[in-house]
């Protein structure tokens, strides 16, 4: 946990260090852990990117300050990005997709962000596109691109991975994380398997989405409404390494919506439906090693919770799943 015996010189020194908690509903033997990331102050893991690769992209001359970052996202990592660019002198514009939770877009707006909409046909490589032509019209601005820039991963790597390292040492049989840009799976898989050759990696991505062909398995793509990971063009998480990854599991909207509720009514946690799916592919493997099923060179799964239930209340995340589903 974050020391507190001095104070934070601003709120950009508070972001990381979350706590890992275990999880009550995993096997005995093989316990599971979650990084719980809604402790971070923009309540999500994307205020680690923001802070490092804003803070890369500074030193590097890339940007300089009083200039204007414009980037695609669905939301957490505009929210991330605001706060480390407005501490940083830096403005932010974000490119928003229509159809994606309004919470998030207001929680950018607030932290003084300027948001642009648009046509959520166009997915995020429309949002690519604009926030592109934006920035070209601007003078000294930059386009992260958290899809591309290695910078995403090496926050994680330096970051989360380190963090699981510290706490865990050296017994981790898997890290289970879902896979939006990839970002975190990959910067946590690196560094733990440097300490933990073997480790087993698993990526998880939403039942409808198509990343499980990578590693050449069928996928039928499909709309899903699980939020924050998954795609139906695998190619644009350049940073996702198929060869790093032992398994992708695909995880239902019905099976994610039934355990980010359960997680909250029994075990306290008030998470978005990317940690639902975590959790269920955490516990699953968790299972697997216990019943000796998977090789793992510890009997421990690592896995991370990366956002808050209350970003998707407009969308009645809590309750029945039809509700949810917009069909009740
Ligand atoms: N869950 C949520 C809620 C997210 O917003 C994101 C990022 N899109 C992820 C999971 C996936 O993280 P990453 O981009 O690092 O793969």
């Amino acid at each position: 946990m974050t020391a507190h015996d001095t104070p934070a010189a601003s709120v950009l020194e508070t972001i990381g260090e979350t706590p890992l908690v275990e999880l009550d509903a995993a096997p005995q033997s093989v316990p599971v852990y979650a990084k719980v990331e809604t402790f971070n102050p923009g309540g999500s893991v994307k205020d680690r990117i923001g802070k490092h690769i804003l803070q890369r992209l500074l030193e590097r001359g890339e940007v300089s300050s009083g200039g204007t970052v414009v980037e695609p996202t669905a939301g957490n990592t505009g929210i991330g990005m605001a706060i480390a660019a407005r501490q940083l002198d830096l403005q932010p514009v974000f490119v928003v997709p229509d159809g994606f939770s309004e919470e998030k877009e207001r929680l950018m707006a607030a932290l003084g962000a300027e948001v642009v909409n648009v046509p959520g046909e166009g997915g995020m490589s429309g949002a690519t596109d604009r926030a592109r032509e934006i920035a070209e019209q601007r003078e000294d601005a930059v386009v992260p691109q958290q899809f591309a820039t290695p910078l995403n991963a090496e926050a994680h790597y330096e970051t989360t991975g380190q963090e699981i390292l510290d706490t865990l040492g050296e017994e981790i049989g898997a890290v289970v994380a879902g896979v939006g840009s990839g970002g975190t799976l990959m910067g946590i898989a690196r560094a733990v398997s440097e300490r933990v050759p073997g480790v087993r990696v698993v990526a998880v991505e939403p039942e409808g989405s198509t990343f499980g062909t990578l590693l050449g398995e069928a996928r039928e793509e499909a709309d899903y409404k699980t939020e924050g990971i998954g795609t139906h063009d695998p190619d644009v998480a350049e940073l996702l390494d198929p060869d790093a990854i032992d398994e992708i599991v695909a995880v239902s909207d019905r099976e994610a919506h039934a355990e980010l509720n359960r997680l909250a009514a029994e075990e306290g946690h008030l998470v978005g439906s990317s940690a639902g799916a975590a959790s269920v592919a955490a516990r699953e493997t968790a299972e697997r090693i216990a019943e000796g099923d998977l090789d793992a060179p510890a009997e421990t799964v690592a896995t991370v919770f990366p956002d808050s239930g209350e970003r998707y209340l407009s969308k009645n995340i809590y309750g029945s799943f039809e509700a949810w589903e917009g069909k009740a």
